[in-house]
């Protein structure tokens, strides 16, 4: 993290007034906070770097998002973990709940996987209950894209982390059902591991062929569809097609077909 970048970010997130550029119209906050419980102000002050951090992180790797996120911080009495439970809420809002124990030490929170996790969701559309393989698959896999970015890890690291993972759920996908159904199937009996960690195969195989035939990374297609698509799109279709525009040939939509049509052991070869 450069620091004077974070400065920046940190004065702009919480809305410490600051130069707005000629050509813009007035600057907007990345964040919205929202102190749902009692938190003294070394914990928000705590949870503001954190989280902000994480955030800038997501810009870096993914574009800036193109619309103001709620986050609503919870206090968590877990012992366990410093963020033992966090979701989205995709409704009217681009929103993430983030349920918190703040003893815990900053080093703690920056080891954690849930907010990269969670905030990399909302860089795409909310796209349905039927497709959670695709969004989970995605947040799964950026999750670590940011937090290489934060500098927890590097990218021999991420490649052996993904390697053991996928090494540790590839028996739990059957050869005789495609990948789509298996992975509603995983879901619907609470494999959790399987189908997230099964459906970053997914992504691992559309950045191979994005770099091998385009010359660039899944993160950099993102973070142009951040800016043109983003807004724009609704359901899983969309999101598909809009990936794929401007491709030499199609990688997207050929890849998702053969997720409806072929097991897991085959669909990404
Ligand atoms: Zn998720």
């Amino acid at each position: 993290m450069k620091i004077f970048g974070l400065l920046v970010f940190l004065l702009v997130a919480c809305g410490v007034n600051t130069r707005e550029h000629p050509a813009n119209n007035r600057l907007i906050q990345p964040i919205v906070w929202h102190w749902e419980d009692e938190f003294s102000q070394v914990e928000k002050d705590k949870l503001i770097l954190y989280l902000t951090e994480v955030t800038q992180a997501s810009f870096n790797v993914l574009g800036k998002y193109p619309f103001q996120m709620q986050f609503y911080l919870h206090r968590s009495k877990s012992e366990r973990e410093s963020i033992p439970w966090a979701h989205t809420e995709r409704s009217e809002v681009e929103a993430v709940h983030f349920y918190v124990n703040p003893s815990f030490d900053l080093s703690v929170f920056r080891a954690d996987w849930t907010a990269p996790h969670e905030i990399s969701h909302l860089s795409i559309p909310f796209l349905g209950k039927a497709n959670a393989w695709f969004s989970e698959g995605y947040a799964t896999y950026m999750q670590l894209q940011i937090m290489k970015e934060m500098g927890i890890y590097t990218s021999k690291e991420i490649l052996e982390r993904y390697k053991m993972k996928d090494n540790l759920v590839k028996g739990d996908f059957s050869s005789e059902t495609n990948f789509v159904d298996e992975a509603k199937r995983l879901r619907e009996t609470y494999n959790y591991p399987a189908m997230y960690w099964g459906s970053v195969r997914f992504f691992k195989t559309v950045d191979r062929l994005l770099q091998t035939q385009e010359h660039h990374s899944l993160t950099q297609h993102i973070k142009a569809y951040q800016n043109q698509n983003r807004l724009k799109d609704e359901t899983l279709d969309d999101v598909l097609h809009s990936l794929d525009a401007g491709l030499k040939a199609p990688i997207f939509q050929k890849i998702y077909q053969k997720c409806c049509t072929s097991p897991f052991d085959e669909a990404f070869d």
